[in-house]
């Protein structure tokens, strides 16, 4: 049970969510955004939540569109992950979301909930930053697109009062070679030891990557080496290791070794996956 009371609010539209989170800080409140509500729910029972206003987006039309045009993917963030996974719109998506948590948490969850987390392993982050994605944010000053690695950097880094409503992706992405790996310390479900992405775009290896540092990234620089083709698979991964942003984890999952041993065997499972040519 969480043991303080809060209100709660159900806007119908961006712009009724925006003024409504306004109008609660004016009078004294403390709003927080509400999507899937697994994260509020669970920090709210530790106490580590002190909002006392919730508003829940999921009523806004637009966070749960899921559109598809010629050019384009857009998918609301208000769509929880087995609602991705049924349909299916963007196969890395598909897979990486599959991942995450089990079946009932993934009902709840969702895109825009896991995206803007407290919790650093926003797994679903990973493709949007593997294909350049767009993103929608409505804030103070309007709606507005932002190319994901503009506004990404560890974290979504949003003004007061601004939220993620939409995920915008070129659909040249979508069909793209891909892989994604979870490697855990025990079970089928949880947080990652190690996850890793892979998108294969012009012939180039992308890679995003969660649960080796305390937020997930793309590893623009570990590119470069993993797409150098004077080198050997294993020549790749040995110099693209040693451009590893910090720290490495080190916590109750796995010490920073056990995570790098991980990390490199599962770059030697994309590459060599990519090499004999994977969907
Ligand atoms: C059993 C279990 C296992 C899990 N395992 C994993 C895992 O392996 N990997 C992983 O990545 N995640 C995992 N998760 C999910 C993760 O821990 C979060 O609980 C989840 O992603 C939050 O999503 P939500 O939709 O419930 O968000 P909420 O609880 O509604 O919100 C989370 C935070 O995001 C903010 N927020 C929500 N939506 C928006 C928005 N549109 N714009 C701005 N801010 C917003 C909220 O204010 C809040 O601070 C797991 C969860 C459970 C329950």
């Amino acid at each position: 049970m969480v043991s303080h009371d809060f209100d709660y609010y159900r806007p119908k539209s961006i712009q009724e969510a925006i003024t409504l989170y306004q109008s609660l800080k004016l009078n004294g409140k403390k709003p927080k955004y509400y999507s899937g509500g697994t994260e509020i729910i669970t920090l709210g029972r530790l106490n580590m939540v002190y909002e006392d206003a919730m508003i829940d987006l999921k009523e806004i039309p637009e966070y749960r569109l899921l559109y598809s045009s010629e050019s384009r993917l857009i998918i609301g963030a208000g769509l929880s992950l087995v609602q991705i996974e049924e349909s299916d719109p963007f196969p890395l998506l598909s897979k990486t979301v599959s991942e995450i948590a089990d079946h009932t948490a993934r009902m709840k969850i969702t895109l825009g909930g896991n995206i803007c987390a407290q919790i650093y392993y926003r797994e679903a982050v990973l493709p949007f930053l593997l294909s350049d994605s767009l993103l929608m944010i409505a804030g103070i000053d309007g709606i507005k697109f932002f190319p994901i690695h503009e506004v990404f950097h560890q974290c979504l880094r949003l003004n007061d009062g601004a939220f993620l409503i939409q995920v915008s992706t070129d659909q040249k992405f979508i069909d793209a070679p891909h892989v994604s790996i979870k490697r855990r310390r025990q079970w089928n479900t949880g947080y990652p030891l190690i996850t890793v992405a892979a998108l294969k775009v012009d012939n180039q290896v992308r890679v995003a990557i969660s649960g080796l540092c305390p937020y997930p990234f793309r590893a623009f620089e570990m590119e470069e080496w993993l797409n150098n083709d004077q080198l050997s698979i294993e020549e790749k991964i040995n110099e693209a290791l040693k451009h590893l942003p910090s720290p490495i984890l080190n916590d109750m999952l796995g010490s920073s070794e056990y995570r790098l041993f991980v990390l490199k065997n599962t770059l030697m499972d994309i590459l060599v996956e990519f090499q004999e040519g994977v969907s």
